[in-house]
């Protein structure tokens, strides 16, 4: 007989007296929590069941529901705290890597929230934003190290190609078979209408959305799924992927139940085959052969599109970018341990790679300190949450932010964390026909639309109010923050001063 170790973590209550019996949670949660007693004319609850994602709270028509975490803990202490001991018993009956998706939910340090924004008073006053022009547009790729005329004094503007954004941000690594076709289709149309891109991921780019292209940014990752020219050319830059914030140092698996109809099509490989990325690209083991790659997708693109380079935040990660910024590449985009994956091993998520905000001032320094800097754009990611975390980040060396989790909330997700199950309630990570139909992309581009839109206009308060009019004079401007509760090292990385330095 076996023995159920693990009481559920999340309690069904309904209240008796306002529950019609209408059935509709019971057709909301895929996970088939809810079911109809017939012979006791009730609905009843399998609550082992329930990941609390909130679909049939949010559904049901009389407020009959809510979930509540369970109050039932185990005998914990300070060592074996209640998550560890559920962990052992799941390990102890499955035998298997513990699974999990979106970013590291552990009690680190958040950065973002010890560092303090400066404002303008008396003698630098602040800039009205709304009365007065204020700049968000950045271009990414490489610049010039200095400004050059000709014989007739015209400037000489052959810069390498840009990719110009309306604000600096874009939407993050996503792959069509991680997230559903609507999913995509609202980040691709909100991207085009907001004059930013989003980001194919390593799963290849559905035939719909080359309509989308100057608007995106088409991966290549050691799978190398769904990558052939057309793909290549398709978009207006072409990001290889290296590594992910959630899973540095692995690769990636994609379960052959998701690959199914277009997703196995869009991906190249046969339906019901498991979509395996490898840890490393089987041709890259040092700069030099990261540099073909780069040359090789410059020169199958005619030299057209800037080539981004997306690496984990590991801890020699200024070295790895000094390296990068030397091979070509355009773009280097660091994906700090917070970032998000529609699957990862736990151990992995939780405990490798490094805070977003120490690697990006530690690159930043690191390229500036090499004078190398204008070689190459940063793009951070890993848990950007507001418009202040970007104008953080922008202070502290970056031009500008990937952007997924908020993204992801933004289509309605409710961060149930369960992702890897292909059962999202929300039609977001599924592929579930009936699930997939229920994210609107007309909604969600819109709502994608309206998120972004705030964000820029706190963007251009947050700047006004330091007397900054534009993200290029913000850019690196470590003036402009402040730390809390930091120690010396810390500040010494971040390059920042303590609050009343
Ligand atoms: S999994 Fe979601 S839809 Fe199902 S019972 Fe729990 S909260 Fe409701
Ligand atoms: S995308 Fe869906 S499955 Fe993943 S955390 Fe959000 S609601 Fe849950």
């Amino acid at each position: 007989m076996s023995i159920r170790f693990i009481y559920p973590e999340f309690e069904v209550v309904r209240n008796e007296n306002r529950c019609i019996a209408c059935r509709v949670c019971e057709r909301q949660c895929a996970n088939e929590v809810h079911s109809y007693n017939e012979d006791k004319k009730v609905m009843i609850s399998d609550e082992t069941k329930c990941v609390n994602c909130q679909r049939c709270v949010s559904l049901c028509p009389t407020r009959a529901l809510k979930i509540v975490k369970s109050d039932c803990t185990l005998r914990e202490n300070a060592n074996w705290q209640n998550d560890t001991i559920k962990e052992i018993y799941k390990q102890a009956g499955s035998g298997g890597v513990l699974l999990s998706s979106m970013g590291n939910p552990k009690p680190l340090p958040v950065y973002w929230d010890k560092i303090l924004i400066n404002a303008s008073q008396v003698t630098n006053p602040p800039i009205d934003p709304l009365r007065e022009p204020m700049e968000t547009r950045v271009f990414l790729g490489k610049k010039n190290g200095k400004i050059e005329r000709d014989e007739n004094g015209n400037l000489k503007c052959d810069l390498p190609p840009q990719l110009e954004l309306s604000m600096p941000v874009m939407f993050s690594a996503m792959s069509y078979g991680s997230i559903s076709y609507n999913a995509h289709a609202s980040l691709a149309r909100a991207a085009t209408e907001l004059g930013i891109l989003y980001n194919t991921g390593e799963g290849g780019l559905h035939e719909d959305f080359y309509v989308y292209g100057p608007n995106t940014v088409v991966q290549v990752a050691s799978g190398r799924f769904g990558v052939h020219e057309d793909y290549l050319s398709a978009g207006a830059a072409i990001e290889i992927k290296m590594g992910q914030g959630a899973k540095p140092g692995i690769g990636g698996h994609l379960p052959g139940a998701k690959i199914v109809g277009d997703v196995s099509k869009t991906r190249m490989i046969p339906e019901g085959s498991d979509a395996i990325s490898p840890a490393p690209h089987h041709d890259i083991y040092s700069i030099e052969d990261l540099r073909q790659l780069v040359f090789s997708l410059k020169e199958a693109t005619e030299y057209k599109k800037p080539v981004i380079v997306k690496v984990a935040a590991v801890h020699n990660i200024a070295a790895i970018a000094s390296g990068i910024a030397r091979s070509g590449a355009d773009i280097i985009a660091i994906d700090g341990f917070r970032g998000g994956t529609g699957a990862a091993p736990t151990r992995i998520r939780d405990n490798v790679g490094i805070p977003i905000e120490l690697a990006l001032a530690s690159v930043d320094q690191r390229l500036r300190d090499e004078g190398i800097r204008n070689n190459v754009s940063l793009v951070v990611g890993g848990s950007i949450r507001s418009a202040s975390d970007v104008i953080k980040a922008i202070a502290l060396g970056a031009d500008a932010c990937y952007v997924a989790t908020a993204a992801l909330l933004a289509l309605g997700c409710h961060l149930c964390r369960t992702c890897q199950s292909g059962k999202c309630n929300w039609g977001i990570a599924t592929q579930r026909p009936d699930l997939v139909k229920r994210l609107n992309p007309d909604l969600g581009s819109e709502r994608l639309v309206n998120l972004m839109t705030a964000w820029r206009h706190e963007i251009m308060e947050l700047m006004g109010g330091m007397g900054i009019n534009s993200i290029e004079a913000l850019k690196g401007n470590r003036l402009m923050l402040r730390g809390v509760g930091l120690n010396e090292k810390e500040l010494e990385i971040l390059g920042i001063s303590h609050a009343g330095e």
